[in-house]
């Protein structure tokens, strides 16, 4: 298939992304204009029987624990607020809007059944530790991993070699769809969230459900609420882990890392959520499977954590911690602490992917110290290991977080500038340049200086450029600053800028 169909492709399927049904729209609504009353609710909630039925049955089974027998849908926002009774109306109206049958590759069943531990989960672990989101976590937890649905939905060819990579190598969704598509379901739930008009309390946790340490925001709420459905997306796995204590022992590692200790018992958690899903699954229309095994399991693998010395805990944390470093040395070099030149070309990779895909702009810019040579032999060679150091130091403080920077070669290294067209790209360089000229090192008393020139190049989706090209254009354009006395910078092909 070539480039153009794929694109076209991709924008077809857009428009098949999952709509919020209408009803759940008028409830955002109502929930978003300050002045609703109770009559407005009660007359949306009437043009729907089925779904008011619903709502009602839920808030009068043991899940919410109501004494009272709750009849209308007015006495249930009287009794919990208009929140929870929107949070109830979306959960289902969603549920509604999904196939229920299984499809040969794709069980929806069992999504859907994960889907709600995840609800259920996230709204346990935020009772405990943002009380005052409980009720929005609900949804938000059910709807963590609507970017898988969107996408079987938009690509269901593509996503059947997601599927099937997945089985094959036993790795995780998201790592399977960065594989094989280039994006994941976070990235198009992220979106689909933000394009049905929910706030950002929902689209960045599902965003980042995956990395939450990636997440770098000034809002303290969103940050937790990342950490609380990312936490709560673990427990979805139970199931699957065949080691339960060394589950038990991983989610313990996060609850700590999180900075949830103390909050709950996680094992009172796994004990809520087995009851609660059991209470819920029938309201969803989801078949509670014989788990009589399920509690003397937990209690077992509970019962042996507590007798693991606290000597092997350690063991184990500082296993997790030097599996972590063991694949930081892989992609990073060890000098100057910059991808190495694998992981660059892996991302570039993925990055020319994308662009081709999406259109976007992207450029690479190689730069190379000037007469660096005659560094190592004025200084000796430790000055110029210790310049390179300082040298890529200062490129990567010079450099956008959205930039990537990596050690190419030698004296050589190379940037991945994406979303940024040439003009963009030559005033990054620019930049890097005059900072680079200006820095002086200073190595055992004595001041070295450097200088570096920088080669150019973008993306040009008309031509479907490939990496391999990419390369060699910024590398001749590289050359060319060269040939023009160092210091400088070249866009590939027009050579007149400095
Ligand atoms: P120009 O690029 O401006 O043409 O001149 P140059 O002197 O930088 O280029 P050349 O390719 O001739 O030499 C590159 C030098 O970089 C030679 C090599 O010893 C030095 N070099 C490469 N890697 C390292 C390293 O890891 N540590 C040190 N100290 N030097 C290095
Ligand atoms: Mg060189
Ligand atoms: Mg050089």
């Amino acid at each position: 298939m070539n480039q153009i169909n794929k694109i076209e492709e991709i924008i077809k399927g857009l428009e098949k992304l999952p709509t919020l049904p209408g009803i759940a729209m008028k409830i955002l609504e109502l929930v978003r204009s300050e002045d609703t009353n109770l009559k407005e609710i009660a007359d949306v909630f009437s043009t729907d029987p089925p779904l008011s039925a619903k709502v009602l049955k839920l808030i009068n089974s043991p899940f919410y624990g109501v004494r009272t027998q709750v009849t209308s849908v007015p006495h249930a926002v009287n009794l919990l607020g208009l929140n929870t009774v929107k949070n109830l109306a979306l959960s289902f109206s969603l549920l509604r809007d999904y196939p229920k049958v299984n499809k040969e590759d794709f069980d929806y069943t069992s999504f859907w059944k994960q889907s709600l531990i995840g609800a259920v989960s996230c709204k346990l672990i935020a009772e405990k530790v943002i009380p005052s989101f409980a009720e929005d976590a609900f949804f938000l937890g059910l709807i963590h991993n609507i970017g898988i649905l969107a996408l079987i939905r938009c690509m269901p060819q593509q996503y059947s070699l997601v599927l099937k990579e997945k089985d094959r190598t036993l790795c995780s969704y998201h790592e399977a769809e960065n594989q094989i598509l280039g994006f994941n379901h976070m990235e198009i739930g992220g979106s689909l969230i933000r394009t049905w008009g929910l706030p950002e309390t929902f689209s960045t946790p599902v965003l980042y459900h995956h990395n939450p340490e990636e997440l770098k925001t000034k809002d303290s709420k969103i940050e937790l609420l990342t950490k609380v459905l990312s936490l709560s997306s673990l427990f979805i796995d139970l199931d699957t882990f065949a080691d339960k204590k060394l589950y038990l022992a991983m989610l313990e590692s996060y609850v700590k890392e999180y900075d949830f200790t103390g909050k709950f018992q996680t094992d009172e958690i796994i004990r809520q959520i087995h009851k609660q899903t059991t209470q819920i699954f029938p309201l969803f229309d989801i078949k509670i499977e014989e788990e009589k095994a399920y509690l003397e399991m937990i209690d077992a693998a509970r019962e042996e954590l507590i007798n693991l010395s606290t000597d092997f805990m350690h063991k184990l944390l500082e296993q997790k911690r030097l599996i972590e470093s063991l694949r930081e040395e892989t992609i990073r070099d060890a000098l100057t602490n910059l991808f190495n030149y694998q992981r660059f070309q892996e991302s570039l990779e993925k990055e020319v992917y994308r662009a081709k895909r999406y259109n976007f702009q992207l450029s690479v810019i190689l730069a190379d110290i000037d007469y660096f040579k005659a560094v190592n032999d004025t200084y000796g060679h430790l000055a110029g290991d210790y310049s390179l150091k300082k040298i890529a130091e200062c490129l990567k403080d010079s450099l956008r977080g959205s930039d990537s920077a990596a050690r190419y070669g030698g004296e050589e290294f190379a940037f991945i500038l994406p979303e940024t067209d040439p003009d963009g790209a030559f005033i990054v360089a620019e930049r890097l340049r005059k900072d680079i000229d200006s820095m002086r090192i200073d190595y055992e008393g004595k001041n070295i200086s450097i200088t570096m020139s920088f080669g150019i190049a973008s993306f040009d989706p008309a031509n479907d450029t490939s990496k391999t090209d990419l390369i060699k254009k910024a590398d001749h354009a590289l050359y060319q600053a060269k040939k023009a006395g160092r210091n400088k910078c070249r866009l590939f092909d027009t050579g007149l800028k400095k």
